[in-house]
């Protein structure tokens, strides 16, 4: 990569909800570009395979200095190296793993040496940072006010996490897009509306840097050991590998979707198998006592157990980044009950005694899937 010569930045998503969001930002970083005379374009890799609710998933944005270099930068069908990588949810940055992969990647896997991570999320870096691989190389991580917009599954509604994130991008990238291009770019974009200027103020001021050294993250994320075949190895003709009842897909977990993911109040649930019926992913197990219990490495969070439960807060959906593993939680609840519902409470904020009522305060249920009625907007 000519690194004075072009820019490569990728926008990492979850498919269909975030997918015109990722797109309103590649195509604002070339606009805003284009400003100052550089050339770019904006594209999408998943033309060869379906996205999926959820499913993590890049487009990309290439600015270079003239057509040529342009071009050349633009040779790998996704690019292998990027300077900077967005990811417009928090719990990305857990790993990647794509419809189109075979394992979970870091998620700053093609960011170069020195490059960037620009996250957006609510929570500070250091927080961020505990649940990001450990780096292999050093790259800044910036923290771009903001939760996870899902402001884009049937009609497009902006909350300006696009116009933020290009104010962030002028603080970083200065010679490829200035901030007063990016100003002009968003007041375009925006046909008007001044608040998109000031978001791309905010973006610029508010991005809070934090330098990350080799080393630093975590290892505690799983490792799947698995190689994808060859042209050479693949077997040949169509296979379809059986599975045992109940088993499920050894390579492929799912977890990568999730934004949220339940947790189950067990004393308060009255087995009515509404959860088990309507999990699209068959993700509940029956336990011997005729419990539902999640079983979290299926579960891609869509939220709709928690939305069928019939008893209030017996399934409460919480912020994905607040684990550190897919462990199911049924037995911990059948060894200590008091232990298991002092989890649930620090996890879900609720009390686990329904005559107590609510603990604290009750992350809302994010996942558009679970919850149209909130959810905005987008092109599918
Ligand atoms: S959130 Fe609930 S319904 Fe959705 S996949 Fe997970 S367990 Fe199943
Ligand atoms: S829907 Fe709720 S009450 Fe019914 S079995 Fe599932 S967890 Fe229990």
């Amino acid at each position: 990569m000519a690194e004075d010569r072009s820019v490569s930045i990728e926008v990492v998503y979850r498919g269909i909800f975030q997918k015109t969001l990722a797109q309103r930002i590649c195509r604002s970083v070339v606009l805003a570009a284009r400003k100052r005379g550089h050339t770019g374009t904006a594209f999408a890799r998943y033309g060869d395979s379906p996205e999926r609710n959820g499913v993590p998933a890049k487009q990309f944005a290439v600015v270079a200095a003239d057509e040529l270099e342009l071009e050349a930068s633009m040779a790998k069908y996704e690019p292998s190296v990027v300077d900077v990588s967005i990811a417009v949810d928090d719990t990305l940055v857990k790993g990647v793993e794509s419809w189109a992969w075979y394992g979970r990647q870091p998620i700053w896997k093609p960011v170069r040496a020195n490059g960037w991570l620009l996250v957006t999320s609510d929570k500070k870096p250091d927080e961020v940072l505990a649940q990001t691989d450990a780096a292999e190389r050093p790259y800044t991580l910036g923290i771009v006010p903001g939760g996870a917009s899902f402001a884009g599954l049937w009609v497009y509604k902006d909350d300006h996490t696009d116009f933020r994130v290009l104010g962030a991008l002028a603080r970083i990238l200065p010679q490829w897009i200035a901030l007063d291009d990016a100003k002009a770019a968003s007041l375009e974009l925006a046909k008007g509306d001044q608040s998109a200027v000031a978001s791309v103020q905010y973006g610029y001021d508010s991005t809070a840097m934090r330098p990350v050294k080799p080393g630093e993250g975590t290892s505690g994320h799983e490792v799947l050991q698995f190689t994808k075949p060859g042209w050479t190895t693949m077997r040949p003709g169509i296979i379809v590998d059986a599975r045992k009842p109940g088993e499920r897909n050894p390579y492929y977990k799912k977890y990568g979707a999730r934004t949220m993911r339940p947790v189950v109040n067990f004393d308060t649930c009255i087995k009515c198998t509404m959860c088990w019926l309507d999990c699209p992913d068959e993700c509940f197990e029956v336990t011997p006592e005729g419990h539902y219990e999640v079983v979290y490495e299926a579960c891609i969070g869509c939220g709709i157990c928690a939305q069928v439960c019939p008893v209030k807060d017996c399934i409460v959906m919480v912020d994905e980044l607040k684990f550190t593993d897919n462990t199911d939680k049924w037995q911990l609840w059948k060894q200590d009950h008091a232990t298991y519902n002092a989890w649930f409470e620090d996890m879900s904020g609720v009390s686990a005694d329904p005559k107590k009522g609510t603990k604290g305060s009750v992350p809302p249920n994010a996942n558009p899937a679970a919850n149209p009625a909130t959810s905005a907007g987008g092109d599918e």
